[in-house]
């Protein structure tokens, strides 16, 4: 949040420095810090039940693209949307007590800090007969329809094929453009 910059830049170095994350990741990785919005609503369970937070507008974006996609026959489910710095951090160090090393995660998971998924406008998206979180998600029906239409509800595809930053491609994560 505004205003309290220098707390949440401590809240993240102190993160990275109990998983053993260098201090230049930022740099490394070639994505900004961050931040986690000043209001987030419910939006309703995922698609393993698991209850979901995002911010206002994206929710109200979700909702409207979603339903468009269903009246072109496309079903889009939701994976996951809102998760925080700490949230992030223990899904690194549960990897991490999993024999995998930080190289590794690091490939596949942002740092806290620096998920697009801290701001409450990303979400992983699925479609049924695709395994979720899967690169194949882009040979279905679901993800050519988002390539055309996504754009007019607000959603980029933030890590595509030709990325700029060190984030494999991910063609099921979209977010919500700041305004
Ligand atoms: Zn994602």
């Amino acid at each position: 949040m505004p205003g309290d910059e220098s707390g949440y830049t401590s809240q993240i170095n102190a993160l990275h420095a109990a998983l053993g994350i260098a201090s230049d990741y930022g740099e490394w990785i070639g994505l900004p810090l961050q931040h986690e919005p000043a209001q987030l609503v419910s939006a309703g369970p995922d698609m393993f039940g698991r209850p979901q937070q995002m911010t206002p507008a994206t929710f109200a974006a979700w909702q409207a693209m979603r339903d468009r996609a269903a009246r072109d026959g496309i079903t889009l489910c939701l994976v996951s949307a809102y998760r925080g710095a700490t949230y992030q951090a223990d899904l690194i160090r549960r990897k991490l007590d999993g024999g995998r090393t930080l190289d590794d995660i690091l490939k596949v998971n942002a740092a806290p800090g620096y998920s697009e998924h801290h701001t409450g406008r990303a979400l992983d998206i699925a479609t049924p007969g695709s395994p979720p979180l899967e690169t194949e998600f882009d040979q279905t029906d679901a993800f050519d329809w988002l390539m055309k239409n996504a754009d007019e509800f607000g959603f980029v595809l933030s890590y595509p094929k030709e990325s700029v930053s060190a984030i494999t491609y991910e063609p099921w994560h979209w977010c919500l453009r700041a305004d």
